[in-house]
């Protein structure tokens, strides 16, 4: 059989089966092998949105976001096809596989690294080089939850829909509107409201991996070493792509340079913007996502196009979100009596870490319970009250300080989201 019959026959047979993952696969791989990797990205882009964990569906998407598809091996030469979007060569290589430990390695060697050199990743400046490659440096984790999982936040969720998932599951679209998978997004509001969290689960939605970085992993004294660490960083979320790379505290890290002392911080956030930058296409499959609970104090610079150009507030959770969110943390645990709505209805201010711990503390009460009379007992509304009773709410001083800049600040609409909730919630 011609592989255009091969993919035709899996067209068909994935038409009469859609729910069957192996088949859909089959043809995601045989689109891109005859090189039409528009095709194969929305077959593997409906996998991972039913199976967001599929390691098979991710390798094929980084293969189909990865502009050098490998050639296909002799004698499975497709046979020319004029809708093919970029046509292969036959070769003699005798393997379908990227040779992905041979680009490792030239990564790592730094070959296609002119910024630090050949010696790049293995020896950084000043001596402090740290044990292990870059990879072991930074926590990478696969997918584990989705959007589902997170309480509530339906203008945050609808936010990254457009930024992200409606671009990345709709490639002909995306490619009609010339919008590439490039830019990223700035989280910003109170503490403990879900930034990371949704973050996490936009990772779960896409398929894609979580590397979760924070100043203390970029930030080194020594001379270079603050801009290896970053450029590392961005080195081991390409190589990990699809990816979403997320930078926690990114006030700290890119604090407006004027007002930045300490050399090391700002070349540190130089380095960041010519990774947001990057080269042709270097960042395609890398979600950028950088969360701060003080906007006011990152560099403008880093919200030009291309760059972290979009930003969401993150709010404290409504009612309705701190409903979810009860539900999201109660789920695994034995309940008696549990009346969530009045919960939610009693918990107002409270952020969803608030809420995380409420909820935490009433199942420690009712283990230490057990573990005192010997009779195991489920979790009431009682101990979720106490924890209520307990529970300080946590968003108030940001929103004060939130208010000062609203009203003293310049106001250049950066912050009419913020000004219209204040307002609304009579703080202003
Ligand atoms: P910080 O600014 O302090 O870094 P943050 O805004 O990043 O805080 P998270 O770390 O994402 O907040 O949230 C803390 C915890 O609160 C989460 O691990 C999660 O358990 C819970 N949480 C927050 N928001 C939600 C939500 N919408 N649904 C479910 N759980 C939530």
């Amino acid at each position: 059989m011609r592989p255009n019959e091969i993919v035709e026959a899996l067209r068909r047979a994935v038409a009469a089966a859609p729910d069957d993952v192996i088949l859909r696969l089959h043809l995601a791989e045989q689109l891109l092998l005859a090189g039409d990797r528009t095709a194969a990205t929305v077959e593997v882009a409906t996998v991972i949105a039913a199976d967001p964990g599929n390691e098979r569906a991710r390798a094929l998407m980084t293969r189909a976001l990865t502009a050098d598809e490998p050639s296909p091996p002799a004698g499975r030469a497709p046979a020319p096809d004029p809708d093919a979007a970029v046509p292969i060569e036959p070769t003699d290589a005798g393997s379908t596989e990227f040779d992905w430990s041979a680009a490792e390695e030239q990564v790592g060697s730094g070959v296609a690294d002119p910024l630090f050199g050949a010696d790049s990743a293995d020896a950084p400046a000043g001596g402090t080089a740290p044990a292990g490659s870059p990879a072991d440096r930074f926590r990478i984790e696969p997918p584990d939850i989705t959007l589902a999982d997170v309480g509530g936040m339906q203008t945050v969720k609808d936010r990254l829909y457009a930024a992200f998932l409606a671009p990345m599951r709709n490639p002909e679209l995306r490619a009609r509107y010339a919008k590439s998978l490039r830019g990223g997004l700035l989280l910003y509001g109170p503490p403990g409201c879900g930034k990371t969290f949704i973050a996490r689960a936009l990772a779960g939605e896409l398929g894609a991996r979580f590397m979760s970085i924070g100043i203390t992993d970029i930030l080194d004294s020594f001379f270079g070493a603050s801009e290896r660490n970053m450029h590392e960083a961005f080195l081991v979320a390409r190589r990990e792509a699809p990816c979403v790379l997320f930078f926690d505290e990114v006030d700290a890290l890119g604090a407006r340079r004027s007002q930045t002392t300490n050399s090391f911080t700002r070349t540190a956030v130089n380095q960041l913007l010519i990774e947001l930058d990057g080269i042709d296409g270097a960042n395609e499959g890398v979600f950028v996502l950088a969360a701060t609970n003080q906007p006011w104090d990152v560099d403008p610079a880093m919200r030009r196009p291309g760059r972290l150009d979009r930003t969401v507030l993150v709010l404290p959770p409504d009612e309705r979100a701190r409903a979810a969110i009860f539900d999201y943390h109660l789920r695994d645990r034995p309940l008696s009596g549990v009346d969530v709505p009045a919960l939610a209805r009693e918990s107002e201010g409270l952020s969803g870490a608030d809420i995380a711990l409420v909820c935490e503390s009433a199942a420690e009460v009712a283990l230490l319970d057990g573990v005192r009379t010997g009779v195991v007992r489920d979790i009431t509304q009682k101990d979720l009250r106490n924890g209520l009773r307990q529970a300080h709410p946590s968003t108030g001083p940001w929103l004060d300080a939130a208010r000062n800049i609203v009203l003293f600040g310049d106001d250049d609409g950066t912050y009419a989201e913020l000004r219209a909730y204040l307002k609304k919630a009579k703080r202003l």
